[in-house]
């Protein structure tokens, strides 16, 4: 294959409402996929049983995340539902320097935050197939008490009203379809020209 000149790796928002499966399709993607990085987030909520400092998320109390978002160590960041969740900027900005695409697991806002500072991110919402699924994926988890679901739902009825405001909307019905479709809209990116600007001439050259 002809080798070409690295890209920079591209930058992909996954968004949509919580209990929509955007950790379980992260997971898959870059189970197919390693080289996928996935860009781990600071939160401040509490641990869920089973998840792993560093892996899961970095978590943090609220002065340590403040002092980092006042270090500008954080590229942006939202309230969720009480507690506070933030992009750390300097690993993700070495995994794109390394070539590698990076996946955010953010909010609504957040993805919005990003496209603000970042014209080239792609923003892709998770969407589930109906309501009342999203309400029994949210209830089957387990992770949340009664009332967080059903603020998780309120907040998830809004979220999905801004699905307009993405360039793809996949919607998460079975695992499997969902990371194909992931995996060709990544593809599919990297072919746009304006990635791929000055190609004709490294083609001409050689
Ligand atoms: P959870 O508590 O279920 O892990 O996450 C709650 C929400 O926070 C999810 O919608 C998730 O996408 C979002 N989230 C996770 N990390 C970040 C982040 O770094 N920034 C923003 N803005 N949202 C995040």
């Amino acid at each position: 294959m002809t080798e070409l000149p690295m890209q920079r790796g591209l930058l992909f928002c996954l968004s949509g409402p919580s209990g929509v499966g955007k950790g379980t399709v992260i997971a898959e993607v870059r189970r197919r996929r390693p080289q996928i990085a996935h860009s781990v987030s600071m939160t401040t909520r509490i641990a869920r049983p089973g998840e792993i400092d560093g892996v899961h998320y970095f978590f943090k109390n609220t002065e340590e995340f403040r002092h980092l978002l006042e270090h500008g160590e954080i590229l942006e960041h939202d309230n969720y539902c009480g507690n506070y969740y933030g992009t750390p900027r300097t690993p993700l900005e070495a995994m794109r320097d390394e070539g590698r695409d990076v996946l955010m697991d953010i909010t609504v806002p957040g993805s919005m935050a990003v496209m603000k500072n970042y014209s080239d991110v792609v923003m892709l919402f998770l969407m589930p197939p109906t309501l009342s699924e999203l309400r029994y994926r949210l209830t089957k988890r387990g992770t949340e008490c009664e009332s967080v679901v059903e603020q998780r739902l309120l907040k998830g009825r809004s979220e999905i009203n801004k699905a307009n405001l993405f360039d793809y909307v996949v919607i998460n019905d079975e695992l499997d379809a969902t990371v194909d479709r992931i995996l060709a809209i990544i593809d599919a990116e990297h072919c746009r020209y304006e990635r791929l600007k000055g190609i004709e001439n490294f083609v001409l050259s050689r």
